[in-house]
C-alpha cells in the first residue's frame, strides 16, 4: 500500500520533466495515486501527454487558469472522468520577464495585475471550482517561495504575489476546513530549482549556486524533494495539518549568518 493508494489527484502546472509539478506527479504515482493532468496551452500538449502516459494517465486537458471558461470546462471533464477527486495541486505562476529584473517599483499596473491573477487568484478560482467535486477529507496544495517574506533581488512582483498566495492558503484553509467536507489546504515553500519559470528571473543561476553554499544541508533542492513532501502533505498522514507554509529548502530559511564549512 502506498501513502496515496485509492486517491485521485489533479495536477496543474507540468510544463516539462523539470517542472516541480512533475516531481509531485512522480511521487504521487509511486505512492499509488491515480493522476490527471492539466496544462497551460495547446503548445505544451506534446510535452505533457507523453509524461502523463508514462505514469499511466490519459487525462491530459488544457486550461489557461486566467480564463474562467477554461476552468469550468476542465472541472466538468474531471467530473466526467473521475467523478470526485481527493487532491488538487496548483503549481503555477507567471509574471512578465521585464518585471523579474531591475527594481521592483518599475512594475506596471498591468504587470502587477497579471502576476496576481495567474499566480494568486488562480488557486482560489480552482479551489472554488473544484470544491463541488472534492471528496470529504481531501487536500489542496500550492507552491510558494521565500521571496514572500524576504526581499529577494529580482523576485520583485512575484514576491508580492507569493505573500498574497500564502495569505490565500490561510483563508482557504479556514473556509474549507470549516466546510462540511473538511478539506485541508497547504503550501510548500521550495528552495530554488532550475525550471522554466525560474529561468525567467534575472540572476537565478547565481542564486541557485549561492543557495547551496548557505543552506544548512549545503545542497540544492530537487523536484524529488518537493514531490516527497507533497505526497506526505496530501496523504492522510498529514490529516492534522492545514493552512501551513511547509519549507522544503534544506533549512535555508532558518540559517543565520552564513558560516564557512569547518574541516571535519
Ligand atoms: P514551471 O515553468 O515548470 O511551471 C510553471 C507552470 O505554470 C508551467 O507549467 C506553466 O505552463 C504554468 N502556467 C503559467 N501560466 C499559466 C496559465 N495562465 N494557465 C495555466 N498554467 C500556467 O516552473 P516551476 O518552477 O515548476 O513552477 C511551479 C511553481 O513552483 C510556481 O508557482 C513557482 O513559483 C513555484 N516555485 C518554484 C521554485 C523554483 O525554484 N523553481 C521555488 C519555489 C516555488
Amino acid at each position: 500500500m502506498g501513502l496515496l493508494t485509492g486517491k485521485t489527484a489533479l495536477i496543474f502546472g507540468v510544463a516539462n520533466d523539470h517542472s516541480i509539478a512533475w516531481g509531485i506527479a512522480q511521487a504521487f504515482h509511486r505512492e499509488g495515486a491515480t493522476l490527471g493532468f492539466s496544462y497551460a496551452g495547446e503548445k505544451l500538449e506534446r510535452r505533457v501527454r507523453p509524461l502523463a502516459e508514462s505514469l499511466g494517465s490519459t487525462f491530459v486537458e488544457p486550461c489557461d487558469v486566467g480564463q474562467d471558461d477554461d476552468i469550468a470546462a476542465v472541472v466538468e471533464k474531471t467530473r466526467a472522468a473521475f467523478g470526485e477527486i481527493d487532491i488538487l495541486v496548483h503549481s503555477i505562476a507567471f509574471a512578465g520577464r521585464d518585471d523579474l529584473a531591475g527594481p521592483y517599483y518599475s512594475v506596471s499596473r498591468a504587470g502587477f495585475a497579471l502576476a496576481m491573477d495567474i499566480s494568486v487568484y488562480s488557486f482560489t478560482a480552482l479551489a472554488k471550482a473544484y470544491l463541488p467535486i472534492m471528496k470529504p477529507g481531501g487536500a489542496m496544495l500550492t507552491m510558494t517561495y521565500l521571496g514572500s517574506v524576504r526581499a529577494v533581488q529580482h523576485y520583485n512582483v512575484m514576491g508580492v504575489a507569493k505573500a498574497a498566495l500564502e495569505a490565500s492558503v490561510r483563508y482557504l484553509a479556514l473556509d474549507l476546513g470549516t466546510h462540511a467536507k473538511k478539506i485541508r489546504v497547504n503550501s510548500i515553500s521550495a528552495g530554488p530549482i532550475r525550471t522554466l519559470a525560474v529561468a525567467g528571473i534575472a540572476g537565478s543561476r547565481q542564486m541557485i549556486t549561492e543557495f547551496a553554499k548557505a543552506s544548512l544541508l549545503r545542497r540544492n533542492i530537487t523536484i524529488e524533494d518537493v514531490g516527497n513532501a507533497a505526497a506526505y502533505l496530501c496523504s492522510d498522514l498529514a490529516g492534522g495539518v492545514t493552512g501551513e507554509i511547509h519549507y522544503v529548502d534544506a533549512g535555508y530559511n532558518v540559517a543565520g549568518f552564513p558560516s564557512p564549512d569547518e574541516a571535519a
